[in-house]
């Protein structure tokens, strides 16, 4: 392969650094989840060459789905790399393969889950990898939540609706209450429906998509948005306040997307002119504002390949993609919006050894880490995932 000139500069090996990349542990952050069998060490050099030798002798009776942000030792076995959406859409729609190696996070392998057959078997290569966004819209909270709109007499008027980062159960909420699934594609389509549904949104879990899509892409007023914090009686708010506001937002945020400040924006424009900020919806309303484009995964990675040689961008998303881009493209100044170390630390959960593992395991005859919905919850949540998929 010829040598490819970049303008890459990997961040710092810090002790912060490795264990955002999963090396080390946390005790009082982690879910302590262990993976039950034996993993291959990090330095066995044989690593490519057995996943490559496992996948093999898989042959079509395993599809492996690689999300953007999992690293590159992982991405290079994908048999198709996306978004959360389009990562179910392939899992769905490849009903031979026997089994769904998902090397995403975990509510990305429950909605696999949901739309592939019953025979299929979705696998997450390591139980810890969660999302800490998902996990921070419980359904005893919501549900908590919704019965105070009850007693309101307001639930009537709101329509729930849910970003697919979200667990299974929420998607199951929100499908029981005649709401609706998003993506950060189509979440201005979503609220617009349901908008013609309802005269309120009741957003969750992602405080920052939903705020942004409805001040910036609906003309709503920040005012016309309440924050609903679940650690809080009554969500820390008063019945006139829930009465008046049009978007009702979960308090929750992404731990990634949400690093990202006003200051790291100011920052970068002063140290490169011309620089244009692509961030996407996920970050804080300041931060999206700011920037000079604003999109989802799919359509960061659209920009920068389309972008002239020789321009420069900031941007802010997850680094194991900013990366990506970067080396993909030596002949454009493709940067991280921060100067500090940001991966997705449960995404990185999935590395080479828990990938071979998991292939060597399937090929041995013994099926690991199999993430299933119950029926129950699959059949409300396909109900909001259907209804997203039938947005005008
Ligand atoms: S990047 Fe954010 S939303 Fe995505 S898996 Fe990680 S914590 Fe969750």
């Amino acid at each position: 392969m010829a040598d490819v000139t970049s303008t890459w500069t990997e961040p710092s090996n810090t002790a912060t650094a490795l264990l955002l990349l999963g090396r080390g542990s946390d005790p009082a952050s982690e879910r302590g989840v262990d993976c039950p069998g034996d993993l291959p060490a990090p330095s066995d050099p044989d690593l490519v060459a057995r996943a490559t030798a496992a996948k093999a002798a898989l042959g079509d009776r395993v599809f492996v789905l690689g999300h953007h942000y999992q690293r590159d030792e992982v991405i290079q076995f994908a048999d198709v790399t996306g978004d959360s959406f389009k990562l179910a859409q392939q899992a769905a729609a490849r009903p031979d393969a026997e089994f769904i190696v998902f090397c995403g996070v975990h509510f990305m392998a429950e909605s696999a889950d949901i739309l592939t057959t019953p025979s299929q078997r979705v696998i997450l290569p390591d139980l810890a990898a969660g999302c800490s966004m998902a996990d921070m819209a419980v359904l005893g909270q919501v549900q908590t939540a919704w019965e105070h709109f009850e007693d309101l007499g307001i639930a009537g008027d709101i329509v729930p609706v849910t970003y697919m980062n979200s667990s299974a159960d929420i998607k199951g909420f929100v499908g029981r209450n005649k709401g609706v699934v998003c993506t950060s594609s189509n979440a201005k389509r979503a609220l617009d429906w349901s908008f013609e549904q309802g005269s309120k949104v009741f957003f969750l879990p992602d405080q920052h998509l939903g705020r942004n899509t409805a001040v910036l892409e609906m003309g709503f007023s920040l005012d016309d948005c309440v924050l609903w914090d679940p650690h809080k009686p009554q969500g820390g708010l008063t019945d006139e306040q829930l009465r008046d506001a049009k978007m009702i937002l979960w308090r929750g945020h992404c731990s990634v997307h949400g690093r990202f400040t006003l200051d790291s924006v100011n920052e970068v424009r002063e140290r490169v002119p011309g620089v244009n900020v692509l961030v996407h919806p996920e970050c804080r309303h300041e931060v999206v504002q700011a920037a000079d484009h604003v999109g989802s995964t799919e359509y960061i990675i659209r920009a920068l390949d389309a972008a002239p040689a020789g321009s420069s961008w900031a941007v802010g998303t997850e680094l194991n993609l900013v990366r990506r881009m970067a080396l993909a493209h030596p002949d454009k100044q493709i940067m991280f919006l921060d100067r500090t170390v940001c991966y997705c630390s449960t995404m990185n959960r999935i590395d080479l050894p828990h990938l071979v593992w998991t292939l060597e395991e399937l090929v041995a005859g013994r099926v690991p880490n199999v993430i299933t919905v119950d029926k129950e919850t699959a059949a409300d949540a396909r109900v909001g995932l259907d209804q997203m998929l039938a947005l005008p």
